[in-house]
């Protein structure tokens, strides 16, 4: 593909720059030969439009990558249902709004996988979008990032701007939540069987069946990606993102507890959801264009762990109550 937006000498503001997302853009971006702009959320709050909307015109980036969201595994999801959707719904239509007004010549929305309906096809097309009912679990969060990739589409089709989404699978690496409420399942487990490991402890708490099958894909991929579509694509339709294969959660769990090196056997604690059964993305329009990614899960998974043990030690990582 053609790189229709040279990134040389442009200034590129990552929205989200703290996550884990947004932090893994920027070490991308690093490689490029482009002005990386970030604002400290002290500084700007994305929820005020008015603020917002200044910022973008004090500051004028060319492109916007649109990283900062209101995240939380399946729990958190479950649990706090106004914050997963007002906020992201206010924080993404108050960026694309304000750049959109000062003239930004391209913007990369990015959604999730569980923009898709719970049955969808497996593995899941980007045309699946809307054709049937949400998994309840995650369904706030979802419609805001649906009403997200809708907005860039309405900017495009009524303002004719580029204005693109990729809509990434559960992604993983450096900067991840490791608290066990909130967090993801690789990092609550890589937690856990850390912490079975350092006490000697002989289980390992799964959540659910341990039957769901999750794709994962490690975050410096998934920022490589999203630079590449930054830099190429210019198609109304999102892209999904993605490695391709997924894993049952007994066999992520398995790998995980070999890769810490911990003693200790999975107990699955049937109480806690599932969450949807499958969620695999169908990743041919994306590796149509000759992207690949390069961890597999096993080396994101060492190279995350590595990771975690460096920022515990060195104290970036405060372990609360496990
Ligand atoms: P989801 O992909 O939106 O469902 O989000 P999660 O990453 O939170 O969960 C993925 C799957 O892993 C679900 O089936 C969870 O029940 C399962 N799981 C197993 N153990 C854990 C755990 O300790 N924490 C989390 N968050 N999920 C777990």
């Amino acid at each position: 593909m053609d790189q229709t937006f040279d990134l040389k000498g442009k200034r590129i503001f990552v929205a989200g720059h703290r996550g884990m997302v947004g932090s893994a853009l920027v070490r991308r971006l690093a490689s490029e030969d482009c002005e990386i702009v970030t604002v400290a959320r002290s500084e700007l709050d994305l929820l005020d439009q008015a603020g917002v909307r200044r910022w973008m015109e004090d500051h004028r980036p060319d492109a916007v990558i649109m990283a900062a969201a209101k995240v939380g595994g399946i729990m958190a999801n479950d649990s706090y249902p106004v914050d997963f959707l007002y906020e992201n719904l206010v924080v993404q239509t108050n960026v694309i709004e304000a750049a959109f007004r000062s003239e930004v010549q391209k913007l990369l929305f990015l959604g999730s996988s569980c923009i898709y309906p719970k049955l969808a096809p497996q593995p899941i097309p980007e045309d699946a979008l809307l054709t049937g009912p949400l998994e309840p679990t995650n369904e706030w969060y979802a419609v805001a990032k649906i009403a997200g990739l809708k907005l860039c589409q309405a900017y495009r089709r009524q303002y004719g701007v580029n204005y693109i989404s990729a809509m990434p699978t559960n992604l993983y690496g450096p900067g991840d939540n490791f608290d066990l409420g909130s967090s993801h399942v690789i990092p609550a487990l890589m937690r856990k069987a850390h912490e079975a490991k350092r006490t000697g402890q002989k289980t390992l708490q799964v959540w659910g069946s341990g039957r769901p099958m999750r794709e994962f894909l490690h975050v410096d991929d998934a920022a490589d990606a999203f630079v590449w579509l930054l830099k190429t694509y210019v198609d109304d339709g999102h892209v999904n993102v993605g490695s391709g294969e997924d894993v049952t959660i007994a066999e992520l769990a398995s790998t995980v507890v070999s890769v810490v090196g911990a003693a200790a056997s999975i107990e699955l604690d049937p109480t806690k959801p599932d969450g949807t059964p499958r969620k695999l993305m169908d990743v041919s329009r994306l590796f149509a264009t000759g992207w690949r990614p390069a961890y597999s899960l096993r080396r994101g998974l060492e190279q995350t762990y590595a990771w975690f043990l460096e920022h515990v030690e060195g104290g970036d990582i405060r372990l609360g109550p496990a």
